[in-house]
Formats: C-alpha cells, structure tokens, sequence
C-alpha cells in the first residue's frame, strides 16, 4: 500500500511589521535656565540646572554651556585645496 502523506506544514510567517518612530535627536538647542534658590531667579550664570525646551532633558551648567558652545561653533569650514600641478619635464 503506498500510502504517501504528505503534510504540508503550513508556513505561516508572521510578518509582524512593527512601527518604529525614529525621531530625530534634539539638538537641545533651547535650554531653560531653572535656579534651586529663589534669590538667584533670573541670573543665568547661577542657574543650578538647565532643562531643554525640546525633550526636557536636565543638564548641568556645564553640559549646557558645553551645548551652547558648540552650537554656535558650527561654522562652516573652508577647505583650501591646493592643486599642486607638477610638470616634469623628462628628456
Ligand atoms: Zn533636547
């Protein structure tokens, strides 16, 4: 008796095609100056912390004077590029 049972397993892939939301990473280019003493409101250099304006992410005064600077140290680089043309003259 040839009897062939063939089973066909199902192949069942899920395609489980998740959503991933990249947001881009915050610049942190606005941060909120916040001051632990009342005394010191509205002096930036005594802020105890700074908070960005975009993700609320707490820095200390000196991540964001670290931020601060290299924000406006992005200035576009000039490239010299100096084509040096060498001309051999072969006798
Ligand atoms: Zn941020």
């Amino acid at each position: 008796m040839g009897f062939f049972d063939k089973l066909f397993g199902g192949s069942k892939e899920k395609q489980s095609t998740t959503m991933v939301v990249e947001a881009p990473p915050c610049p942190h280019v606005v941060l909120v100056p916040r001051w632990d003493a009342a005394s010191d409101i509205g002096i930036t250099e005594k802020a105890s912390r700074f908070v960005c304006e975009g993700c609320e992410q707490v820095f200390t005064p000196e991540e964001a004077r670290a931020l601060q600077a290299s924000a406006s140290d992005r200035l576009p680089e000039q490239v010299e590029e100096k084509s040096l043309e060498e001309r051999l003259a072969d006798e």
